[in-house]
């Protein structure tokens, strides 16, 4: 059977996958055998999301009234039902149900009818608390069907240790991403100098490092030198993979959805108070603006470098008009030329235009030229791909370190490829 848990937390504390975590030992000390314990990240843009919108799954066989009668009492006794936004959801169904509604919560916006709907399809139990929101995410995390997958290893801290600091050492985190990066990564962000993995919340979590495989993520977690934790639970997850985004046309955009879209760069980049990067892409007549905010650092060098003309595709949220940039394909350089009135060859005064296609006068000597100065100017940018830092990087963007997938790349060539969603 799969247990579905969703909306558990507060900014004031608590966190799902702590209580898919307390739950999975409840289930195993209860006699059930753990199949997969899977943290799935939903639609980013959601509001009412606390934090990462993320859900749990946990796949395990056993008694079906048994089981969600520990995950309701497991939540009724950990979630932070003070809040007046956590509203938590509980499912328990022997049948998965089908995936696209974990698409249609991951990609765009769904209801609490919608995942009651799905839940009574497939005969299971289920409990939504207060407004039962979390039903969504709960329903969205047993339907998911992972094309691509990673893992994160995350620690939880003692409960006394609670809305206290940290106690993780930097360095043995640094340590940890030296020793298992690329089969490890965002752990720490070691152009920007600082550490990822551990949370500023005061939730239970110690510390998460995300990998390729449990070996890996439990190979760095050995080197790190922190506080004892409580426990720890490693998930398979969605995270890493670049599964919210589809492709996309500039002008056809959707609120609050992630997209992959080819265009050409139509103005020059700007830099805006705090330092936010922004320009206009085109494509068929219409335009959007692409932001690389201020947190996303050394990424704006790569969005400042580009001149209209540009082809590149875009990866990121459409939020409000913008267009929230993940990632940056470059496809194709336009020429950097800057065409302008000649030196005069006499004087060596620089000459000004002698009227419409006139050519150019020297001012100073009435010397003539029918040619302007065409000055070829070297692009610091090259085709491929650029990302923003692990200290911006969203929970499902993929990182360029694990590779472009085949759909994402064929956005690059110049027939455009597979403008299809890979994911339906
Ligand atoms: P938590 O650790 O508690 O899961 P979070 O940051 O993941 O924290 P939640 O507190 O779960 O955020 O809030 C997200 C809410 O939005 C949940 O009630 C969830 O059911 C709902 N939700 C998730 N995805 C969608 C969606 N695509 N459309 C509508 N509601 C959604």
């Amino acid at each position: 059977m799969w247990i579905g848990i969703d909306d558990t937390d507060s900014p004031a504390g608590m966190c799902t996958t702590y209580i898919g975590a307390v739950l999975v030992r409840r289930l195993a000390q209860a006699g059930m055998r753990i199949l997969d314990t899977r943290l799935v990240r939903l639609n980013p843009n959601v509001i009412h999301k606390t934090r990462g919108n993320a859900a749990v799954s946990i796949e395990v066989a056993g008694d079906i009234e048994a089981a969600f009668a520990l995950a309701s009492a497991c939540v009724e006794e950990l979630a932070a039902f003070d809040a007046a936004a956590t509203n938590p959801g509980v499912v328990v169904s022997r049948a998965r149900p089908p995936p696209d509604f974990y698409h249609a919560a991951l990609k765009g916006f769904c209801t609490v009818d919608e995942a009651v709907e799905v839940l009574e399809s497939v005969g299971a139990r289920y409990r939504g608390y207060k407004n039962r929101r979390g039903l969504i995410g709960a329903t969205a995390a047993i339907a998911s069907d992972f094309s691509d997958k990673t893992y994160e290893l995350l620690a939880y801290r003692k409960r006394e240790s609670w809305g206290t600091p940290r106690q993780v050492d930097a360095g043995s985190l640094f340590y940890a991403e030296e020793m298992t990066y690329p089969h490890t990564w965002d752990t720490v962000d070691r152009e920007n100098g600082v550490v990822v993995c551990v949370p500023h919340t005061p939730d239970p979590v110690l510390f998460g490092i995300r990998g390729e495989s449990p070996a890996w993520v439990r190979k760095a977690g050995s080197y790190v030198d922190s506080e004892e934790p409580a426990c720890e639970q490693v998930y398979i997850t969605n995270q890493g993979t670049d599964a919210h985004l589809v492709p996309g046309m500039v002008g056809a955009l959707r609120e609050g959805r992630s997209y992959l879209v080819r265009g050409t760069v139509a103005g020059s980049p700007t830099t805006g108070a705090g330092g936010h990067v922004s320009f206009a892409l085109a494509d068929d007549g219409e335009e959007v603006r692409c932001m690389a905010y201020e947190p996303t650092k050394g990424f704006r060098d790569a969005i400042r470098a580009l001149i209209p003309g540009d082809v590149v595709v875009a990866t990121g949220s459409y939020k409000g008009g913008s267009l929230n940039l993940e990632k940056l394909g470059v496809v194709s350089l336009a020429d950097a030329v800057r065409i302008r009135p000649p030196v005069c060859p006499t004087c060596g005064r620089r000459m000004t235009s002698a009227g419409r296609e006139k050519g150019y006068k020297c001012r100073v000597c009435g010397g003539r030229s029918r040619e302007p100065e065409v000055e070829r100017r070297e692009r610091l940018l090259r085709p491929g791909w650029y990302e923003v830092p692990p200290t911006a990087r969203r929970h499902l963007a993929r990182p360029l370190v694990r590779g472009i997938p085949a759909w994402e790349e064929a956005m690059l060539r110049p027939d455009r490829g597979c403008a299809r969603d890979p994911y339906r």
